[in-house]
């Protein structure tokens, strides 16, 4: 072992005997950080190095990498490095100074703080080499820097002073940093639990890093990379990796890397098939976040919005702080633009593969479009753009391959068609049944078909879509195209296929008595504009939700109150201009009445919702009395 000659003692600087007496005392307990930021340290002087070798062709940057040598048994830790090395000014300058800003207001606030988490954030302020004292008794840094021929070795109890001393013999190249570990921490020599430490923060540092000549990270940082560079078995064994699904691949990936405004590089990989749908539970991971390399985070849920939750990945920035809480990094303003790049660039993706390949959008869509849509409450400036991307069943099974998009259905809508109607029920079946599709059906007139109660909630949130609102087909604020004309004083004139004039003569009466009937249980009793073969339906007054989504209200909110409906009567049904005959002699007012109140169960029954049963019961054995009677003709 090369001894020393003509020690050089130095004073730290104020603050640093502060921090090193913080450090020596503290409670935190997570002291595998201080590998981290020593091996972080070592890789950017390797870093360094290659960047300096670039200009000088003298310099050798073959062959770097970054050695732990632990030995059990002198309790001591070795991290070596073949990088830059420090000189002796460099030494003091960079170990005995604190030169980054914010490290003095770090060691204040570390000072006056109770939480003894806080020590966490070292890394982010320019001292992290310091807590090389969290572990050590004694640090030794044996260092020559690649424009010297010997070195110096420094030295510290951490007690307010180090030395600076001459190698007898030259030293290698690079840094040894030396940690002689504290009694109780001889698990630091322990070359198991290193290697464990190391893969669990380091196994993405761009340098080799062995133990026991062991490389511990064999796992080339291939989103560094040109794009043009990556194998797709690579990708794939990176997926493999991020993921520990062997052998799945993803159903894309997006490799990105920025120089401006800010660096950073980043892949991105979409699962085939969502977990969440599947019934596991809301998706729990996150992006791996590195800093140069260094991981950050391992399940970074912030870099990108709750919508896109169900994406894994990598992203390493050079301009991200490493080390810092949660919400300093949410604060952090290159954090919030990187998550707006990633998002823009997620959706142009998106967008591009819908234009390019509908097949596989449809297939992202049908995994994760449940996810997706969720971005239209959560995410205002990209509402437009996620409203592109979403996709519904529709009744016009041929459009888009079954999966219809708001562009593609007003570019097939008529022109004088002012609004986008939707249907909701549980199923397609139920939906197509409905009695309020028959106008659309009868016309030809697309109807998005919406089975997931959220998909209502989403175009809810939407309102519109390309100036058209967007509208339940049972809601009472329908417009049909065609329905009105303007005439050539520009006032709206009614032309209908079946106009009021074609009514049977007491339909209004039936209207009244059926009004009457049902009281305040209804919102009104009115002619339908929609219906062409069933008698009656349920619409929902202006404004309302849908039958459906209040349905879903009711069960999940206690109290909610289903909004007061319209029963439409179709004057055209043979059952309705049959009460309008009898109308007319008021001795069978009741009878019409009753059959009101009958009609307004079936169209409950029809959307979806229960009628008063023992009622119902009641009247519907009253009308089977009759025909009992009727048939007393036909008697056994
Ligand atoms: P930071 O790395 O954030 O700057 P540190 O306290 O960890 O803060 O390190 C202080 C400085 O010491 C580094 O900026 C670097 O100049 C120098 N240094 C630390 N470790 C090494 C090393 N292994 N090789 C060369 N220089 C180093």
């Amino acid at each position: 072992m090369t001894t020393e000659t003509g020690k050089e003692q130095f004073t730290f600087q104020a603050e640093i005997s502060r921090l090193l007496h913080l450090l020596s005392e503290s409670l935190y307990q997570n002291k595998e950080i201080t590998i981290r930021e020593l091996v972080s340290n070592a890789s950017d002087a390797l870093d360094k190095l290659r960047h300096a070798s670039l200009t000088n062709s003298d310099i050798d940057a073959s062959d770097l990498s970054i050695t732990l040598a632990p030995d059990k048994d002198e309790n001591v830790l070795i991290i070596r490095d073949n990088g830059v090395g420090m000189t002796r000014d460099e030494l003091v300058q960079n170990i005995g100074t604190i030169a980054h800003s914010g490290s003095l207001e770090f060691i204040q606030k570390l000072q006056q703080s109770d939480n003894k988490d806080d020590v966490s954030l070292i890394g982010q302020f320019g001292v992290g080499f310091y807590s090389s004292f969290m572990l050590s008794e004694r640090v030794e840094v044996r260092t020559r820097s690649y424009t010297e021929q010997k070195g110096w070795i420094w030295e510290s109890t951490g007690d307010g002073s180090f030395t600076i001393a001459e190698p007898e013999a030259p030293l290698q190249r690079g840094t040894e940093i030396v940690l002689h570990l504290k009694k109780d921490l001889g698990e630091f020599a322990d070359a198991t639990r290193l290697k464990y430490i190391l893969r669990k923060y380091s196994t993405f540092v761009p340098h080799p890093i062995k133990v026991e000549d062991e490389h511990i990270n064999d796992q080339p940082p291939i989103w560094v990379e040109p794009k043009s560079t990556v194998t797709e078995e690579q990708y794939q064994n990176f997926y493999e990796y991020l993921t520990h699904f062997p052998g799945q691949q993803p159903l894309w990936h997006l490799h990105l890397t920025a120089d401006s405004p800010f660096q950073f590089h980043s892949i991105l990989y979409c699962p085939d098939s969502n977990l969440e749908r599947m019934g596991f539970g809301r998706s729990e991971h996150g992006l791996h976040l590195c800093a140069k390399r260094i991981l950050v985070q391992n399940d970074n849920r912030d870099l990108l919005p709750d919508y896109l939750r169900f994406l894994r990945g990598i992203v390493d920035s050079a301009d991200l702080p490493l080390n810092v809480s949660r919400e300093a990094l949410q604060d952090n303003t290159v954090f919030r633009k990187m998550k707006k790049v990633l998002t823009k660039k997620v959706l142009d993706h998106l967008d591009s593969t819908a234009g390019e390949d509908a097949a596989a959008y449809g297939k992202f869509y049908r995994e994760f479009g449940s996810v997706l849509r969720e971005g239209i409450g959560e995410d205002f400036d990209n509402k437009d753009r996620l409203a592109k991307l979403l996709r519904f069943s529709s009744s016009n099974s041929t459009a888009e391959d079954g999966l219809a998009s708001l562009a593609g259905y007003c570019e097939r809508k008529p022109e004088d068609q002012t609004q986008i109607y939707f249907a909701t029920g549980t199923d397609s079946a139920a939906v197509l049944r409905d009695p309020n599709m028959e106008v659309f059906r009868d016309r030809g007139l697309e109807v998005l078909i919406l089975t997931d109660p959220v998909d209502e909630y989403v175009l809810n949130n939407l309102q519109a879509f390309d100036d058209c609102d967007i509208v339940s087909i049972d809601s009472a604020d329908l417009k049909l195209p065609g329905a009105a004309e303007e005439n050539e004083d520009g006032e709206e004139t009614e032309d209908k296929p079946a106009t009021k004039e074609d009514d049977p003569a007491g339909f209004d009466k039936v209207l009244t008595l059926i009004r009457e009937a049902l009281g305040d249980q209804v919102e009104d009793v009115r002619r339908s504009e929609r219906l062409t073969e069933s008698a009656c339906c349920l619409v929902n007054s202006a404004g309302a939700q849908s039958t459906t989504m209040q349905k879903v209200l009711q069960t999940n909110v206690p109290d909610f109150e289903m909004s007061k409906m319209i029963l439409e009567l179709n004057p055209s049904a043979s059952l309705i201009a049959r009460l309008c005959e009898l109308s007319v002699n008021s001795d069978n007012d009741a009878f019409v009445k009753t059959c009101g109140q009958q009609l307004y169960s079936n169209a409950m029954i029809m959307a979806g919702l229960a009628p008063n049963g023992s009622e119902m019961a009641d009247r519907v054995q009253g009308f089977m009395m009759e025909l009992a009677k009727d048939r007393s003709s036909i008697s056994t």
